[in-house]
């Protein structure tokens, strides 16, 4: 038997329209007929679990917001990084309304300055993803994709991992630090090439050669990625960084109320900080 307790369970607090419009997914979200994705409140549970200390890695904490307030993407772990910033910001909005109160260090005497926004302003900004999502590298035309929060959720792991080593590093015996300490950085070093050759590789759709025939096996695309020039490696980084460009507009200029000191900064959209 159905619930009879939902029709009252939460509504969405919020529609909003994803900077992908809902591409790069392999099930596209389902959208309102005016092409918006609505975004409900988060739960109860959601809050106390995003204030556990032991809170888990942004990454993990995008998935958990996506999946809670953005039911209508089926898989949470596909949705593309300038979505994910929008419905962070629209989860916070149809959860504690449209107020937003960041706090920002001067960097040049430390003092705190208060800012307030409101979101309903950086929501009107969205920008839109890049229609264009091919680069051509030779006489290949390589087609990308943006970033998932899965993708950056392993990222965000590797890093932890770095700063981990970084401490244990930092408590070894002195005498032993030197060598121990390179080991470390080199078997780092290694790991992290590795896993930016994988992001690289999973953010590559396809390869259209002259011919007009395309190839997308991953163990044929790695294979290609490892002999190719650097610059065209980097060609490759930029055009999805450009993919994974926010769109909502974050960026403000502060002034410090104790020094004066004018400088530019942007409001942090990782989800542990803002939603703290
Ligand atoms: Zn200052």
């Amino acid at each position: 038997m159905e619930n009879p307790l939902k029709q009252y369970f939460r509504v969405p607090g919020a529609f909003v329209k994803l900077p992908s419009n809902g591409r790069f997914y392999s099930v596209p979200p389902k959208l309102s007929s005016e092409g918006e994705l609505a975004i409900y409140p988060m739960t109860a549970e959601d809050e106390l679990w995003l204030k556990n200390p032991d809170a888990l890695l942004n990454g993990e904490a995008s998935k958990r917001i996506i999946q809670s307030c953005a039911p209508d993407i089926a898989n949470p772990e596909e949705t593309v990084l300038a979505d994910a910033d929008v419905i962070i910001v629209s989860a916070r909005f149809a959860t504690y309304g449209e107020g937003l109160t960041v706090t920002s260090e001067c960097p040049s005497c430390k003092e705190n300055t208060e800012y307030s926004f409101k979101l309903p302003d950086i929501l009107a900004s969205v920008k839109q993803t890049p229609d264009d999502n091919s680069i051509q590298i030779g006489e290949l035309q390589v087609f990308v994709r943006p970033t998932t929060v899965d993708l950056q959720a392993k990222i965000g792991l590797a890093s932890l991992q770095y700063r981990m080593l970084i401490n244990k590093v930092a408590e070894e015996k002195q005498e032993l630090l030197e060598d121990r300490q390179k080991e470390m950085i080199q078997s780092f070093s290694h790991n992290i090439t590795t896993l930016q050759f994988e992001i690289l590789r999973e953010n590559i759709e396809k390869i259209v050669m002259p011919d007009g025939n395309h190839v997308s096996s991953k163990d044929h695309i790695k294979e290609w990625l490892g002999n190719i020039k650097k610059i065209e490696f980097d060609a490759l980084n930029t055009k999805i960084e450009q993919l994974n460009e926010s769109g909502t507009d974050i960026a403000y200029k502060a002034e410090c109320q104790a020094c004066s000191h004018k400088y530019d900064t942007s409001i942090a959209m990782d989800p542990i900080s803002f939603f703290a």
